[in-house]
């Protein structure tokens, strides 16, 4: 058995539930002696899912999913898909906002209970990037595939090729080309990077996200979004945060697993996500002119968002009820 399933099979049969430092050792000598570190999940917990955005039928086929039995990630990938095949949606998937070269790019990262990821880079000829990251962690020995590599991958894994930029958005931006003007709007159409973080019937946290990144960045501008570790992480015995806005401040501060290890020293997700924006701010004159926002869930299933401008929503669902959540805001006028 390999020893990440033996720590899972451990607090599956209960050896690691009750909140212990001890080492569990094993009978087997093959088998390494393991240090499990302290679960603070005491009880089965209802399922949750969570994300960035008022995503509500993304978030709502995660939370179905998740009360149907699904695993954490299959319900994480299930509703990040809604968004990435969502035509009208202009900063994820199909129809996403080009470069400003006329390019649709890609990103998307996913991230599992046993702490594996995958991630996949610039991806301009198939939609289902949250799902291509995901062969990319289970299908090669990588954790990372950009551009023409992981469109061949992408193939080869029985993906379909497609145009990406709609007529919709070939006419924004031919419009946007007559000035040129990169300015990142804050709140843009007050959707943007979805990121899901789902916790499952067995206690698993996982996590997903997929966006176009920056409307018309430069070619080959990558932001935080497939980035382990900035725009999402997951740590099974802890929680997870996903992040979405302006990706390069984002990346300076490695947000997403910022937010973790302040839950893993024992903040709550809302006070972890605070002290996340507020990194941000204080080293920026200038964080008027951009948003950035967290979304955190722990392992006891407490949930918390943050923000810098007002306009921010986290969409939440538990027991059934799918709820818009208006997120506190660091800049108040
Ligand atoms: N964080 C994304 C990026 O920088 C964009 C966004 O969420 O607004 O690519």
């Amino acid at each position: 058995m390999k020893r990440r399933n033996f720590i899972k099979n451990a607090s599956l049969t209960g050896l690691g539930v009750v909140a212990s430092s001890a080492a569990i050792s094993c009978k087997n000598p093959s088998e390494e002696i393991i240090e499990k570190p302290t679960m603070k999940q005491t009880k089965k917990p209802t399922p949750i899912a969570i994300c960035t955005w008022r995503f509500t039928e993304a978030n709502a086929t995660a939370g179905k999913a998740l009360k149907a039995g699904k695993a954490a990630l299959d319900a994480a990938i299930a509703g990040v898909e809604v968004e990435e095949e969502n035509l009208k949606n202009t900063t994820v998937g199909i129809g996403g906002t080009p470069d400003r070269e006329g390019n649709v790019t890609l990103d998307a990262c996913v991230m599992n209970a046993d702490g594996n990821c995958g991630s996949v880079l610039c991806v301009s000829t198939t939609k289902n990037v949250a799902a291509l990251a995901r062969k990319v962690m289970e299908e090669t020995p990588h954790v990372m595939l950009a551009g023409e590599g992981a469109e061949a991958f992408a193939y080869e894994q029985g993906f379909e090729k497609e145009n990406l930029l709609t007529d919709t958005a070939r006419e924004a931006w031919q419009e946007w080309l007559k000035t040129s003007e990169y300015k990142p709007i804050i709140n843009i159409e007050n959707h943007d990077t979805i990121g899901m973080l789902t916790l499952d019937t067995n206690g698993d946290i996982a996590g997903a996200c997929s966006t176009s990144g920056l409307s018309y960045k430069m070619k080959g501008r990558v932001g935080d979004s497939p980035i382990i570790g900035s725009g999402l992480f997951v740590d099974n015995e802890v929680g997870g945060a996903v992040a979405t806005g302006m990706g390069e401040e984002i990346l300076k501060t490695v947000g997403s697993f910022l937010i973790v290890e302040l839950m893993r020293n024992g903040l709550s997700p809302q006070a972890a996500c605070e002290e996340a924006v507020r990194r941000i701010v204080i080293k920026n004159e200038n964080y008027k002119d951009f948003q950035v926002a967290y979304i955190a869930l722990n392992k006891d299933g407490e949930t918390g968002a943050y923000c810098i401008h007002e306009g921010f929503t986290m969409m939440k669902y538990q027991n059934g009820e799918n709820e818009a959540i208006a997120v506190d805001f660091y800049h108040k006028k």
